[in-house]
């Protein structure tokens, strides 16, 4: 067969310029590319013959010297092969036709388990019942069903191309499947996934806070399924934790307030005042003439954290009664006169500043 000229090939006249070339190059190559016409010969000649004809004028030297022999030029006597011509679009279009190696990850899921304060200081392990979604068995994931396939004609079910073609070994006619499909899969409907309801356990490790995230690998959805492209990677699954607000005690990292209130008697005159802790209650010792609004530090009663366990920290106040019986306020009256100078310190101080300003 007779070789077709270049410049006709590309539609372009002799004296184009590179820019042109390159121009007329890039439309009929996106035009006949194989992957945009599965299976057609005439466009995959066509495609070749491009290639061809750019392999050689699209270079300079090349291009110098075709024009000097004409029809006589020989260009190493082999068309560019599928690497060459591959190399050649790259330049030409970059990524343009870079075929996907593998599908992307699967959707991670999200779930939210609600703590109380004490699980959260020691850990504690939750069942969850999560729905993902998984690559369907039944038709392995195409969608369609696995006993009404007919055979591909073309590759007689071996889902090879018999010649080695362009970009790609497998059976356009099929796509590699090596079959047709005839109706959806009965299991997913053509979805490629089902849903499937799965029990998980999960171990909340001690010393979790509201908003900390835990990744189960692998537990979200599977990738939904392409024919051609091996699986991607199967999302993963977090479950977000929140910790319940508690009566008593307040968070600040891994230490814990708690407010307990007492009377002044209390305060005044010494006592043994029962408080709080994570896993019940203890004593402390509280010793007369104790200010109000006092805190005490009970070691290693927190959270544990990074730094170790944390510290309960508790702080006495005094609640001023608001309801007094007549003998209480006839306690209060004369408790009030029997006070004297140096029973209030501060409160002295105070009254001999303000005389001070006068
Ligand atoms: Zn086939
Ligand atoms: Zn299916």
């Amino acid at each position: 067969m007779a070789r077709r000229d270049y410049y006709d090939v590309l539609g372009v006249k002799k004296n184009a310029s590179p820019d042109e070339l390159k121009r007329a190059f890039r439309a009929l190559a996106l035009k006949y590319h194989p992957d945009r016409n599965a299976g057609d010969a005439d466009a995959e000649r066509h495609f070749r013959e491009v290639a061809e004809a750019w392999g050689v004028v699209g270079d300079p030297e090349k291009r110098a010297r075709y024009d000097r022999l004409g029809p006589l030029f020989t260009d190493s006597g082999r068309p560019p092969s599928s690497d060459q011509i591959n190399d050649m679009l790259r330049e030409t279009f970059g990524g343009l036709f870079r075929r996907r190696r593998a599908e992307g990850p699967g959707e991670d899921l999200t779930y939210t388990i609600t703590i109380v304060l004490e699980e959260a200081a020691r850990g504690v392990e939750r069942t969850l019942v999560v729905q993902r979604q998984v690559r369907c068995v039944r038709c392995d994931g195409t969608g369609d069903h696995p006993e009404n396939r007919i055979p591909c004609a073309s590759c007689g079910g071996s889902g090879k191309s018999a010649t080695r073609r362009l970009f790609r070994s497998e059976c356009v006619a099929c796509d590699g499947k090596g079959y047709k499909p005839t109706s959806k899969c009965d299991r997913c409907n053509g979805e490629k996934r089902v849903p499937l309801e799965e029990s998980l356990r999960v171990k909340v490790p001690a010393g979790v806070a509201t908003g900390s995230k835990l990744r189960l690998r692998q537990k979200g959805n599977d990738t939904p399924p392409v024919v051609g492209i091996p699986p991607g990677v199967t999302g993963d699954l977090y479950v977000l934790v929140n910790v319940e607000e508690h009566a008593l005690f307040r968070r600040r990292g891994p230490d814990l307030l708690c407010e307990v209130p007492v009377t002044l008697p209390d305060l005044a005159l010494g006592a043994d005042v029962v408080v709080p802790t994570l896993e019940g209650t203890t004593t402390i010792r509280v010793p007369p003439g104790t200010p109000s609004g006092k805190s005490f530090r009970l070691p290693g009663r927190g959270l544990p954290g990074e730094a170790g366990k944390g510290d309960l920290h508790v702080r006495l106040d005094i609640e001023t009664p608001s309801l007094l019986s007549p003998e209480a306020r006839a306690a209060l009256l004369a408790f009030s006169t029997a006070t004297v100078g140096a029973s209030h310190p501060r409160r002295a101080e105070f009254q001999d500043a303000l005389k001070a300003r006068r």
